[in-house]
C-alpha cells in the first residue's frame, strides 16, 4: 500500500532545522522533544527522523537499524524522564495516533510518552 507523506508537516520542517526544537535526545535515526501543549506532567514526543507517516508505513519500510534506534530511543526517554516502573517510578504510557480515527494531527510517525500522574482509562 503506498504512503504518501506531506514534507510541509511541522514535524519535517523540525527536523530540517526550519522550525526550532529543543530535543531531549537525538540519535542517528531518531528524535525527542517536549510536546507543545503537554497533556500530562511528562510528555515527550519520539520521531524516526524519515519519512514515515505512521507506525504501520515505518515497519513496512523502514531499515532494521532503524527500528532498533527508534525503538531504543522510545526506552531511553522512559528511563531519562524518571518514569519506568522498573526503577521504582511510576510508569507511564507510550502511544502512537495513526490516522483519521485515532485524531493524528502531524503526519509524521511519532510516539507519545507521557506520566508524572494517573492517566486513567486509555480510551476516556
Ligand atoms: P498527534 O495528534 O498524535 O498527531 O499529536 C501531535 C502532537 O504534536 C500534539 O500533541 C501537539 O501538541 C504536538 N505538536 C504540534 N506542533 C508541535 C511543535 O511545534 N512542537 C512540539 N509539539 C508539537
Amino acid at each position: 500500500m503506498p504512503y504518501d507523506y506531506d514534507p510541509q508537516n511541522i514535524f519535517a520542517k523540525i527536523l530540517r532545522g526550519e522550525i526550532p526544537s529543543q530535543p531531549v535526545l537525538e540519535t542517528e535515526h531518531s528524535i525527542a522533544f517536549p510536546d507543545i501543549s503537554p497533556q500530562a506532567p511528562t510528555h515527550v514526543l519520539v520521531l524516526p527522523r524519515g519519512p514515515y507517516v505512521c507506525y504501520d508505513h515505518f515497519i513496512a519500510e523502514a531499515s532494521e537499524a532503524e527500528i532498533l534506534d527508534f525503538t531504543r530511543a522510545v526506552a531511553e526517554v522512559c528511563r531519562m524522564t524518571g518514569l519506568c516502573p522498573g526503577d521504582g517510578k511510576d510508569g507511564y504510557r507510550v502511544l502512537f495516533n495513526s490516522g483519521l480515527h485515532s485524531g493524528q494531527e502531524v503526519p509524521h510517525l511519532h510516539a507519545h510518552v507521557v506520566g508524572g500522574r494517573p492517566l486513567g482509562p486509555l480510551l476516556a
